[in-house]
């Protein structure tokens, strides 16, 4: 099935169900799910907005069923755009369409590999898909790892055999030991051995890596391996650099989820950086060089508005005659180099990003406080980060 490859980001998943969707570029993430999650990410977006932080820039939705052509579709864009800043908003219109024109166009496998005809893939029993930012678009080489949170994995609605089944995958697993374990992973150029990597040099850690070869004994270890890889030019200097980036986001998450009131059965932190140690040390450089360049002009704005002000005390008590106009002035300045400052931004190249997805069993839970079960693998990362920075 060669035109697969086409859909490219559902290579880069690390976990979880088939039946993910994106454009070839890879900026959407089209992912089919329940209306529990849709109604999660509703929920967040829309009055908590330190905890919408956390999670990929959350679209909108699409309804995908055998009936779905072009102009139903047409039809459900705008709700999906409407979400997106203005000089978004075609672009993605077009890559859902594109995705969309292709996933049609693919032959049913079998396998539920094409999963927008939802009702002939056995595992989705939905419609109903959200429509999110790509965390892995904008790296060249993404390095990605799937951590699922927590000691309990199941919901209050599951079944017994289902709990029974996940009580005993949490005892044998760093589930246990930690409160997360790695449900998959990939890294650049992450073996010697030729025969371990895929087509793009990525070796791909299969979800039985955190299942039977990840344990408390060797989980700092292991998770090195994800940050620190010599043969992708990526030194103990740089990792570091990585660790401590993931470290701060990661006490983030720590600090907004113990100030927020939700129950997340297997949710994930989704850790992604530059997987291509020439790419990652380049795209750190052109973001510090951004940085100091936008803290000058903020210095010299600073500088300005402060004269301005005092012209503005002399003007109003009279001490000096004056127009008062300098000051819109001063306004208008203020505003282009902001808008240079987002152009540049949005076409910078990405170092690392962390973010916590899969709220298929997650819901807000006013009046009951954190969710110390999730916060239980947080912190565990955050300790082993603490020991990889070191
Ligand atoms: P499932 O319910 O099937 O487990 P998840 O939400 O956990 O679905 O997603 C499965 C996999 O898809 C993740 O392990 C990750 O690799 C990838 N993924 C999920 N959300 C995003 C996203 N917004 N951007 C990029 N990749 C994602
Ligand atoms: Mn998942």
């Amino acid at each position: 099935l060669p035109s697969h490859a086409e859909l490219q980001p559902c290579d880069h998943t690390v976990a979880g169900h088939d039946g993910a969707l994106s454009d070839a570029n890879g900026e959407l993430f089209i992912k089919p799910c329940m209306q529990q999650e849709i109604d999660f990410y509703e929920k967040a977006f829309q009055e908590h907005p330190d905890f919408a932080a956390l999670m990929p820039v959350y679209l909108g939705t699409l309804a995908l069923n055998d009936a779905t052509d072009a102009s139903s579709l047409n039809e459900q864009l705008p709700a999906v755009a409407e979400h997106l800043s203005e000089g978004l908003k075609e672009e993605a219109v077009l890559a859902v369409k594109e995705t969309l024109g292709k996933a049609a166009d693919e032959p049913a496998d079998g396998q539920g590999n094409i999963a927008w005809k939802p009702n002939k893939n056995r595992r989705i029993v939905t419609n109903a898909s959200v429509v999110l930012e790509n965390s892995t678009y904008g790296f060249k080489k993404p390095n990605i790892l799937d951590a699922k949170l927590g000691r309990r994995l199941w919901a209050d609605d599951a079944p017994m055999e289902k709990r029974k089944r996940f009580d005993e995958i949490t005892k044998a697993t760093t589930n246990g030991s930690h409160g997360f374990r790695i449900a998959g992973m990939r890294v650049y150029k992450g073996s010697d051995n030729p025969e371990e990597l895929d087509s793009e040099d990525f070796r791909i850690y299969s979800k039985d890596y955190g299942r039977f070869q990840v344990n408390k004994d060797n989980v700092v270890q292991e998770i090195g391996k994800f940050i620190f890889n010599e043969r992708a030019g990526i030194d103990e200097d740089l990792g570091r650099a990585v660790a401590q980036a993931f470290l701060g986001d990661l006490r983030r998450v720590e600090h907004v989820l113990a100030n927020s009131e939700t129950r997340m059965y297997s949710a994930s932190l989704l850790f992604t950086f530059e997987g291509d140690g020439e790419a990652l040390r380049e795209a750190i450089e052109q973001n510090n060089a951004l940085a100091s360049e936008m803290e000058e002009k903020n210095r010299e704005l600073d500088l300005a508005q402060e004269t301005v002000a005092e012209l503005e005390a002399q003007v109003h008590s009279g001490a000096i005659e004056g127009d008062v106009k300098v000051v819109e002035l001063m306004g208008d300045v203020a505003a282009d180099s902001d808008e240079d400052g987002d152009a540049e931004l949005s076409t910078l190249p990405r170092i690392y990003s962390l973010k916590l997805i899969d709220f298929a069993h997650a819901e807000w839970v006013p009046g009951q406080g954190p969710d110390e079960n999730s916060l239980l693998g947080v912190r565990s990362l955050i300790k082993i980060f603490e020991e990889l920075v070191r």
